[in-house]
């Protein structure tokens, strides 16, 4: 066995149906009395939910949490929960709040509970992103990991199959990029091996019956292994690709990463063959890269960047800016071989090696 290291982050987590109701408990466990609540607008609902249960504790709600977490809506909440004078904040909703939350610990210090109800995993990494003039910086810094994360599966339920399927698949890919590496960690890919029987399992459950909890807490449990394989383990090209697309062209989030998936599994295949055959015995196909695009069919992600509004135009361009970044990645990356990734991506093509 090779050698290794491995670093875990400060998570302390709840999860199961209901656990929700816990969050006055674990306020006072840290002595938090001061609740800044953060959501998108349209979480309003799953927002008010909490205020209900914290009563006086809650000081605000701000409720314009956005995609890519821009600077001055950092600015904003930040404003609102001084002027409150907050001691903490509480963000439920997807990565977008999420994200707002660990910008305000890492600009403001102040510590953040997330309470996730989309499958994008940021809750268990210590990646922040802020984007200012149209550019996202990202980085990674302890201090955003949430003091205390509740996943409460009942919370999901009201996500709808066009957000399911797509986010679905962002998490296998937090979990596919750790498995399909020339430099595999032990910890890091147990966790993701997890991610993904359970994800590529329970997704389609979600789609067939979206009342069904038991697939919805699977599905969120495996979400959570994803984001835990990222946070502790590591990117690639895959990763460099969707930040060039959600950058450059607006793309959304969850979606770019679906249609990208299968791409760059197969781009990388040849020398993370151990790995590719590890996610194709997990998800009981042939193909690892073919078994994720079939996945992304049968639970109706896009799986065409044209589908997602880009131009065959634009291609040139994400190869220019893909290529511009420093890429850590298993295969060598050219230009001529990316175009080719990216040509297949924007017809939506069976993935194949480029
Ligand atoms: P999101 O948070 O914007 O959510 C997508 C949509 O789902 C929103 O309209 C939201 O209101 C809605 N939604 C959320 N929960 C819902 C529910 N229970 N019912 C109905 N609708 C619901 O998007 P996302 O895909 O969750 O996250 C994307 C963002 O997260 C991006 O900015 C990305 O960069 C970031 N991200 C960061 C990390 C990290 O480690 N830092 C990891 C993954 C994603």
């Amino acid at each position: 066995m090779m050698g290794f290291e491995y670093n875990a982050l400060p998570w302390n987590i709840i999860f199961g149906a209901g656990t929700v109701k816990k969050l006055p408990a674990e306020l006072k466990k840290r002595g938090y009395s001061k609740v800044l609540i953060l959501s998108t607008p349209g979480q309003k609902e799953n927002a008010n939910k909490v205020i209900k249960i914290l009563g006086a504790q809650v000081i605000g709600l701000f409720d314009k949490a956005k995609m890519h977490v821009p600077m001055k809506t950092v600015e904003s909440a930040a404003l609102m929960a001084a002027e409150l004078d907050a001691d903490c904040t509480v963000s439920i909703g997807g990565g977008s709040t999420t994200g707002l939350g660990k910008a305000l610990s890492l600009k403001y210090n102040l510590p953040n509970i997330a309470i996730p109800t989309t499958y994008a995993g940021s809750e268990m990494t210590n990646i922040w992103g802020i984007t200012e003039e149209n550019r996202k910086v990202t980085g990674r810094d302890d201090v955003v990991v949430p003091r205390q994360i509740i996943y409460d599966p009942e919370l999901t339920l009201t996500l709808p199959a066009s957000i399911v399927g797509p986010s679905g698949l962002n998490a296998m890919a937090q979990a596919v990029v750790n498995i399909a590496t020339d430099m595999p960690n032990p910890i890091v890919s147990s966790m993701a091996c997890e991610a993904i029987k359970f994800i590529s399992t329970y997704l389609p459950k979600i789609i067939s019956d979206p009342t069904d909890i038991d697939a919805r807490a699977h599905v969120l449990y495996g979400a959570s292994m994803a984001g835990a394989a990222l946070g502790t383990g590591t990117t690639s090209l895959h990763h460099k690709l969707c930040h060039t697309f959600g950058g450059t062209f607006n793309t959304p989030h969850a979606e770019t990463h679906a249609i990208l998936l299968p791409h760059s599994v197969a781009y990388n295949a040849r020398v993370t063959s151990i790995g590719t055959n590890k996610i194709a015995e997990i998800m009981q196909v042939k193909n690892a890269a073919i078994g994720i695009h079939e996945l992304a069919k049968k639970v109706g992600s896009p799986t065409s960047l044209k589908e997602i509004g880009i131009k065959k135009e634009d291609l040139d361009k994400a190869v220019t800016v893909a290529m511009e970044m420093s890429i850590n990645n298993p295969e060598p990356v050219t230009a001529d071989r990316l175009r080719q990734l990216l040509e297949n991506a924007y017809h939506g093509h069976v993935p194949s090696a480029c």
